[in-house]
């Protein structure tokens, strides 16, 4: 199985947020108040026009050499923190893609009907209302201080360690449930390849560390 972060879509041109702090338009605001429950709170119409922004990199944005490798690895579980929605136009199939964090491309109900789709507007600000229930309309990710989609999270610790082969790439591993799940498959018995071009804390729990970026690694390691 595969443990992707940010750092897959870095070179199809999608900042992390660490490089996404330095654009001079959101340079002011930290990516933690925009991407939480309370930044939201205080000021929904500026979320929205954060994640506008984002959602027009990722409508420009092609997947790279990473994302197709992994599209051909067939047998293999992608589970994302990434929101983005590269892995799946590079052709891997939904049913093997785990999404922890949700998704940049679609909208969702605050108010807990259950609404879901995707986000339909040229300009990507997303919808403010619910057109189910009438209540507030928002990202459909997860944001700081909010718990991860049960089921979705049930999968991939299953994964996690039953796998007796975890490929990370592109995750700092600072931020949990990350460092939890490559611990999980270490654990369990798996072989664990972590490909950063930094080193990172995953490098300890990893049987092999391979610092350079994931386009140019993973196109040679992943069978065609
Ligand atoms: P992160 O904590 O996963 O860190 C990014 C990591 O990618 C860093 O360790 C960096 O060294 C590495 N990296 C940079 N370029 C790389 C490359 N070419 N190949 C391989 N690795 C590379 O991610 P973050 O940016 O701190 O974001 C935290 C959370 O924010 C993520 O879990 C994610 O949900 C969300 N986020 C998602 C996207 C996206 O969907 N594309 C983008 C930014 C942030
Ligand atoms: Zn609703």
């Amino acid at each position: 199985m595969v443990f992707c972060g940010a750092g897959l879509s870095a070179e199809s041109g999608i900042p992390t947020f660490r490089a996404a702090s330095d654009h001079a338009l959101w340079s002011r605001y930290d990516p933690e108040e925009l991407a939480s429950i309370e930044g939201f709170t205080r000021n929904p119409d500026r979320v929205r026009g954060w994640y506008a922004w984002r959602r027009g990199l990722v409508a420009e944005a092609m997947p790279n050499d990473a994302h197709h490798a992994l599209a051909g690895w067939h047998e293999a579980l992608l589970v994302t923190q990434n929101v983005d929605d590269l892995q799946e136009r590079a052709g891997a199939p939904d049913e093997r893609i785990l999404h922890l964090h949700g998704s940049i491309v679609h909208d969702r109900c605050h108010d807990g009907c259950g609404w879901v789709g995707p986000v339909e507007s040229e300009a990507g600000g997303g919808r403010s209302e619910c057109p189910r229930c009438g209540g507030v309309a928002r990202p459909a990710v997860v944001w700081f201080g909010e718990t991860l989609p049960q089921a979705v999270w049930t999968r991939a610790c299953r994964a996690c360690s039953e796998t007796d082969l975890l490929l990370v790439v592109g995750t700092s591993g600072v931020v949990q449930p990350a460092a939890m799940l490559v611990e999980m498959a270490a654990d369990g018995g798996a072989y664990v390849v972590n490909v950063n071009p930094e080193p990172t804390p995953l490098d300890a729990l990893a049987d092999a560390s391979i610092h350079a970026p994931a386009a140019g690694v993973l196109p040679a390691l992943l069978p065609d």
